[in-house]
């Protein structure tokens, strides 16, 4: 687009210069395209080229928004002689212009051209703008508008859509260059306003892509029809206006209802993948409780032989035999706390108990007492600030408490660990922390340590089944929250999750 406009414009600057008719207004005899305009459209496709794809260098970018402010400065000038019945000597400036019979201002532009030139201008120069966006998406609008009136007086034979006086008027190319222009200023960021819409992967983009061209070419098409019926002696003036009132309603409103037919079809279709995918999903929750829970009883089987092949005949078979039996052991304790996760994964979604207003200070009261033990073998001072009461599942949110606690005695550092756990409330939820001073995480592994499995350190380092954020994110979304972590290597971790306040009695 860019290039299109910058060659149009310097096309017809050579029309001027040699005098060749044909540059200068398409069909010899219609309107001509000014100096003025021709030198416009070649700074505004520089400016527009320059920035096109957004990867612009400073010093290219200050080239740009200085042909744009001289493409706005050019338009505010011109559009002030005519309101003030002045003459600055702009129009004239390049290539003087013999004065067709009559014209008061034979070199000057058409007051529509200036104002295009003023808006296309000022979009140029702020397109990038943080604080104008909005202001360059309506002026290139305005382009549009006005390029497509005149490029409609053109094709209906209406001079007064493209001419404001029998002197000025807006040349077909004029026009043309207009709205190549807009479209190429709206399309210089597709990721913004009404161009983000329209091509977007969304909704809203399909309907727009589908019923825009349909909104456009219509009432064109039936208006110029109804011109030419009107022309021929058809049918009379009123009749006309009429019919194509008549007209331009039906057919809108059935591409509208087909359009609307297409949605709701589309509609219905995605609401049976959703249930197909709520139903695959319970399926699955309730295949791994089935699993996990058949699989304990001979699990639970084969460990206490073995433990009881331990006891029995440590240090009477060879050292060999010792060795496999501690293998099998650990083996089966392993599997063990695998499998008891795994009913626990599969039970927040089935299991889950109401929710429910419970006191979060004694839910962690409780978890604290449990991890008693390992909080006196690491040493540890876990404190906290006083708790808000939310809606939860008590025995579901101790789990949380007792993940994150344990997490942060297993994963301490040199000192001493410490865990402090704290709550406040954030844009309508409460925002529970867990806070402590161990290894820290990367932040590269900030999403991937709540999927199921995953671990960041060797079982021999840290034990552990990689499920319990996993289980924690499941119980924190089952009440309606999130749960995030922020970290430093080297530097502790907080883990976050929000819970939903309670309103209302
Ligand atoms: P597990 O503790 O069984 O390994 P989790 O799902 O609880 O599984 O944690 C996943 C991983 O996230 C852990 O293996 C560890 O690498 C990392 N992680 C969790 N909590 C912490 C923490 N408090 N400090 C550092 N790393 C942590």
């Amino acid at each position: 687009m860019a290039g299109g406009v910058a060659v149009l414009g310097a096309v017809v600057l050579v029309g001027w210069a040699f005098d060749v008719p044909v540059l200068k207004s398409v069909v010899p005899g219609l309107g001509t395209m000014k100096p003025n305009t021709a030198l416009c459209f070649v700074l505004s496709g520089v400016a527009l080229g320059l920035q096109a794809g957004g990867h612009t260098s400073v010093a290219g970018r200050r080239i740009a928004q200085l042909c744009g402010a001289l493409v706005l400065l050019i338009g505010v000038a011109t559009l002030a002689e005519f309101l003030f019945h002045v003459d600055l000597g702009l129009d004239a400036l390049l290539v003087p212009v013999a004065a067709p019979l009559g014209s008061p201002y034979p070199e000057r532009m058409s007051e529509t051209a200036a104002l295009s030139l003023a808006c296309a201008g000022g979009a140029l120069l702020v397109l990038d703008s943080r604080h104008a966006r909005a202001a360059a998406q309506i002026l290139a609008f305005v382009v549009a508008l006005l390029s497509l009136t005149a490029l409609v007086g053109y094709a209906y034979g209406q001079r007064a859509l493209y001419a404001s006086d029998p002197f000025t008027a807006v040349a077909l190319h004029t026009a043309l260059g207009f709205a190549a222009l807009a479209i190429g200023i709206l399309c210089a960021r597709p990721d913004r306003g009404m161009v983000a819409v329209f091509v977007g992967d969304t909704a809203g983009g399909a309907m727009a892509r589908r019923l825009v061209p349909v909104a456009l070419a219509l009432p064109l098409a039936l208006g110029w029809l109804e011109l030419a019926g009107e022309r021929a002696g058809v049918y009379p003036a009123a009749f006309g206006t009429g019919w194509f009132a008549v007209s331009t309603v039906v057919l809108l409103v059935a591409a509208i209802l087909l359009y609307a037919d297409s949605v709701s079809r589309l509609d219905a279709k995605r609401r049976y993948a959703e249930q197909e995918l709520k139903r695959s999903n319970e399926e699955l929750e309730r295949f791994a409780y089935v699993a996990s829970h058949d699989l304990q009883e001979p699990l639970r089987m084969v460990a206490s032989y073995v433990q009881l092949l331990a006891k029995r005949y440590k240090g009477k078979l060879d050292r060999d035999a010792d060795e496999f039996i501690d293998f099998a052991v650990d083996g089966a304790v392993r599997m063990k706390a695998l499998i008891e996760d795994l009913l626990a994964v599969s039970r927040v979604g089935t299991r889950g108990a109401p929710l429910i207003p419970t006191d979060a200070n004694a839910v962690l009261e409780h978890a604290i007492a449990s991890l008693r033990l390992a909080i006196d073998e690491a040493g540890a001072s876990v404190t906290s600030d006083r708790l808000p009461v939310v809606a939860a599942d008590a025995g579901q949110l101790e789990h949380v408490f007792l993940n994150l606690i344990s997490n942060a005695l297993k994963f301490r550092g040199v000192a001493a660990p410490h865990v402090q756990l704290s709550a406040e409330a954030r844009d309508g939820q409460w925002v529970f922390r867990v806070q402590d001073n161990g290894i820290g995480i990367e932040p590269q592994y900030f999403d991937r340590i709540f999927l199921l499995f995953q671990r960041l350190h060797a079982k021999t380092q840290y034990p552990g089944t990689g499920l319990g954020l996993a289980i924690a994110k499941k119980v924190v979304e089952r009440h309606g929250g999130r749960i995030w972590v922020e970290s430093e290597p080297g530097r502790g971790s907080s883990f976050f999750f929000s819970l939903p306040v309670i309103t209302g009695g």
